[in-house]
């Protein structure tokens, strides 16, 4: 029997097409097809400006440096997240303040709240899972909140966009991610400012004076793939809130709780009462890929202690494989082995 990955990205002919097309164009680097990709955000999520980059990390350290996060500075992230936070922030030699999460994995205002300090500079919020966080109580705290819609991009919070609430958002097109370009990201705002700022130390040529700037360039052949994906990504949200449909039949999703969420199930997380190791190591034998949906969380690595919650999701979650190019038959064999170990 053949097994059943993780994630699996979908790619079309259109894909190939578009990736073709800059190839035989001759400009392989950040050019037009960027340019179009940008126009494209800046239109649907309302972006005065939008600066695609190599990855959702880079996309995050600009955005802490538009807000002139530096040493001294103290940024509050969720614990419950990938290590690029924490070297996002930790690349801009400012201190992070982990915070826990609620039951549904997203950062907990509350917790943000008992968090800040005269040094809080800014707030990552990730939208763990693709389900929204409270984006409303968190811009409510007063300080800027950096909107992290790498598992998110297509939800929503009673019809308003995640990536329209904080005052910068970054995207992730990571292969596992809702829409790919293998590697690749974005950052908008709707601040002008802030954009021109992380605009001008995203490229390091062609500048009037010197200041250490980075190289934060995409290609033109990502860009031209992660466009054709962004055209892709209602037909493939829809995909997912059917299959969700389907799975929740079997299994109750921990998505989501912030009141009036619209997820776009980037992952199908459930709770087990079974040793998630064991679930994990038994699907394997059978070759469906169920993965922990968080490898460690921050505290985990730094080896800090008091977040309950976190540690509750870190010990009791699993992910199951869940995509658009799950085919019918590969989707009946995860519910099957998943039924048979949950
Ligand atoms: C994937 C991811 C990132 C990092 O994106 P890369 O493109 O891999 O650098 C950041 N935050 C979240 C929530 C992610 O899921």
């Amino acid at each position: 029997m053949k097994m059943i990955p993780h994630s699996r990205p979908s790619l079309s002919r259109n894909d190939r097409a578009a990736v073709a097309k800059v190839l035989c164009s001759g400009q392989i680097a950040k050019s037009r097809e960027a340019e179009a990709l940008e126009g494209a955000f800046e239109r649907v999520f309302s972006f005065v400006s939008a600066f695609a980059v190599p990855s959702g990390t880079a996309a995050l350290h600009l955005a802490l440096l538009a807000l002139r996060v530096g040493p001294g500075d103290e940024v509050i992230i969720p614990t419950h997240v990938c290590t690029a936070l924490l070297n996002a922030v930790r690349y801009t030699g400012a201190q992070e303040v982990l915070v826990d999460v609620g039951e549904d994995g997203n950062i907990d205002p509350g917790c943000v709240k008992r968090a800040m300090t005269r040094r809080t500079k800014a707030v990552i919020a990730a939208h763990m899972w693709g389900a929204p966080a409270d984006m409303k109580a968190l811009v409510k705290l007063g300080v800027p909140v950096i909107e992290d819609c790498a598992q998110a991009i297509g939800a929503s919070i009673e019809g308003k966009q995640v990536g329209t609430f904080g005052v910068l958002s970054v995207f992730s097109f990571y292969a596992t991610k809702m829409i790919t370009s293998g590697e690749g990201g974005l950052i908008g705002s709707g601040d002008r400012q802030l954009m021109s700022r992380a605009r001008d130390l995203a490229d390091y040529d062609h500048q009037r004076t010197y200041e250490m700037r980075f190289n934060y360039k995409i290609t033109d052949m990502q860009a031209a793939l992660a466009l054709s994906q962004f055209r892709c990504l209602e037909r493939f949200v829809c995909s997912r809130r059917r299959m969700a449909a389907r799975y929740a039949c079997f299994f109750p999703s921990l998505l989501p709780l912030t009141e009036g969420a619209e997820p776009v199930f980037y992952r199908y997380v459930v709770r087990t009462a079974k040793n998630a190791e064991r679930v994990i190591k038994g699907a394997k034998a059978k070759k469906v890929f169920i993965e922990r949906p968080l490898f460690r969380s921050l505290h985990q690595y730094l080896g800090q202690k008091g977040f309950p919650v976190s540690d509750a999701l870190m010990s009791s979650c699993v992910s199951l494989p869940f995509y658009p190019s799950l085919t019918a038959v590969e989707e009946k064999r995860v519910i099957d082995v998943a039924r048979s170990l949950l």
